[in-house]
């Protein structure tokens, strides 16, 4: 069987994946890029993006990155439809995997497969995704302006983002399932003392109801408990932070993580333990999770990528 040999494999296909095949392509490194199982990544699941600079009157998710696949394709990136199923790193080229079987040999692998948010797991958060319900406060927090809201989650995550929402809405309400934040101190003490912001102790979501979008929670006070009842509030937007889970399942066990899954790389670069595999994107990125970051850090991988062949 022939293997196809490629001097960069790109796995993933969000600004990070895209970004690095554009600057990949322009240094005449050929870059064979797989989608992955959500092609264009978590920005198409997003409405208008109005923090991504250059688009002063915002852009839709998915035209953005239909946009940059366009920008990616323009320059010779083979963009392909497919999942890498394994990356065997123990030898030089490194031997990849695809879900149709095909085996690639590649010189170097870049890694921007991202991070998936968390969900409850409820029905109603797939029936107003898009109508109410998101994982990213950054993202859409603009849109409920003046309105009230509520952030699901205790960690440092859902106290950015209640802070983030009390400084555009009018009321925030953080919703915890326990009697304390995981926080950190610092982020705990904003959160208690921002006027706008009720913390509501010990609740969590049991479903949602409005006409097309949200309008309100149904919540469970003490679930599990003699004391356990339910609470209703009106809210336009449920926002989840209870975590992301970075996809890096693909190289597990061999290049090194940290105890979440987020891929180590070295600070101020995309090098990873592994010479010759580099990480971009959410993989990678616990802390700013931005499309313009994300697109910023697959820059830097294919510019390390190219350096590290160039001294190969
Ligand atoms: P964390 O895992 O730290 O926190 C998740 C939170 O969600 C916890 O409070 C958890 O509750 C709650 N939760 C989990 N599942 C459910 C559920 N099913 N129902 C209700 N609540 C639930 O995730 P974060 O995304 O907040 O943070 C991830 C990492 O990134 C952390 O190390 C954090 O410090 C870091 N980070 C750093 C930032 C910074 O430095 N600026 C900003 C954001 C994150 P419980 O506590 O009960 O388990």
């Amino acid at each position: 069987m022939d293997i196809e040999k490629v001097k960069v494999l790109i796995a993933g296909s969000g600004p990070a994946g895209y970004t690095a095949a554009i600057y990949c392509s322009r240094a005449n490194l050929s870059p064979v890029l797989y989608e992955g199982l959500q092609p264009g990544g978590q920005l198409t699941i997003t409405t208008d993006i109005e923090n991504f600079p250059g688009y002063p009157d915002g852009v839709s998710g998915p035209v953005m990155m239909e946009q940059l696949k366009a920008q990616a394709l323009r320059f010779g990136t083979s963009v392909r439809s497919g999942i890498v199923t394994n990356a065997d790193l123990s030898q030089h080229p490194f031997k990849i995997t695809v879900d149709t079987g095909k085996t690639i040999e590649t010189d170097a692998l870049i890694i921007a497969t991202g991070a998936t948010a968390k969900y409850l797991g409820l029905p109603d958060e797939v029936k107003y995704a898009g109508g109410g319900v998101s994982a990213c406060a950054t993202c859409d927090g603009f849109f409920y302006r003046g309105k009230d809201v509520a952030v699901v989650g205790g960690g440092d995550t859902a106290a950015e983002e209640a802070l983030y929402l009390s400084g555009l809405c009018r009321k925030v309400y953080l919703i915890v399932r326990r009697n304390e934040l995981r926080a950190s101190k610092v982020m705990q003490q904003r959160v208690q003392t921002a006027a706008s912001i009720e913390v509501l102790w010990e609740h969590q979501v049991k479903s949602l109801w409005g006409e097309g979008v949200v309008e309100g929670a149904v919540l469970w006070k003490k679930k599990g408990t003699p004391a356990e009842e339910e609470v209703r509030i009106n809210i336009d937007g449920l926002f989840l932070a209870i975590g992301h889970k970075p996809n890096s399942e693909l190289v597990a066990g061999v290049v090194d993580t940290d105890d979440v899954g987020y891929i180590k790389t070295v600070p101020g670069s995309s090098r990873t333990n592994v010479p010759g595999v580099f990480a971009c994107g959410d993989v990678q990125d616990p802390v700013y999770r931005q499309a313009v970051t994300s697109a910023g850090s697959g820059c830097m991988a294919a510019i390390d990528a190219e350096r590290w062949l160039a001294e190969l």
